[in-house]
């Protein structure tokens, strides 16, 4: 039997911004944060018509964002044969429950982005969303709390699955614990007296020089 997964990062390509943003692509990517290993994906074009023809919403701002962008990624949603949104989120669901576990925590590019997006496109389809609102998870968040962790493009930028696996890639890298910069020797009120690069004899010494001192792990700040 194939791995059933716990975590799936989502990236849409729409036409708009809003919650009801018209939907073009969708990607999804599975992922296990422990293992630090990408699994399967999934992907599927979604024709512009059939969204808007759902209720999705265009926006002009995101239509002039499109056309400044690569071009292998604007050919991508522009040519012909996407499916039909009802088509689109029925297999992605079908996908979904064959590849995760039933709590699958969801990620997405921003708390309010592609995962209200697809969820409201599912309400508006009258299908059932494929994970719990409350395992909605914000990648955008996490990013911002690790401005020190670049992210590393995998294949085209703006292709809903290339950026699902970049974004779950990153995550990943984001969320490995990370071994400390050095360990500070702390007096009572919180000031660093001194640091050493590691826990050792010389730093636990140094320590106990110190009357209510404590060693503490520490994290340097990026530059
Ligand atoms: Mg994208």
């Amino acid at each position: 039997m194939s791995k059933i997964y716990s975590n799936v990062m989502l990236d849409l390509e729409t036409m708009g911004n809003g919650p009801d943003a018209a939907i073009v692509a969708i990607g999804v990517i599975t992922f296990d944060i422990e293992g630090g290993e990408l699994g399967p994906g999934y992907y599927n074009r979604v024709s512009l018509e059939s969204s808007v023809q759902g209720g999705g919403v265009i926006d002009a701002g995101t239509v002039s964002w499109w056309l400044q962008q690569g071009a292998e990624a604007r050919q991508e949603i522009a040519r012909p044969g996407g499916l039909r949104i009802a088509d689109a989120l029925h297999q992605t669901a079908e996908w979904i429950g064959n590849t995760c576990e039933e709590g699958v925590q969801v990620w997405g590019n921003g708390a309010s982005f592609d995962n209200v997006i697809l969820r409201g496109a599912y309400q508006r389809a009258g299908q059932t969303c494929p994970w719990s609102w409350w395992n909605d998870r914000c990648y955008r968040t996490v990013k911002a709390m690790h401005r020190d962790v670049p992210i590393e493009r995998i294949g085209t930028h703006h292709n809903a699955l290339s950026d699902a696996a970049s974004q779950a890639a990153h995550l990943i890298k984001m969320l490995a614990p990370r071994p400390p910069d050095g360990w500070a020797v702390m007096s009572e009120d919180g000031r660093i007296i001194t640091w050493y690069p590691q826990q050792d004899h010389a730093s636990i010494s140094a320590a106990q020089q110190y009357p209510g001192a404590i060693l503490r792990a520490m994290r340097l700040e990026p530059q």
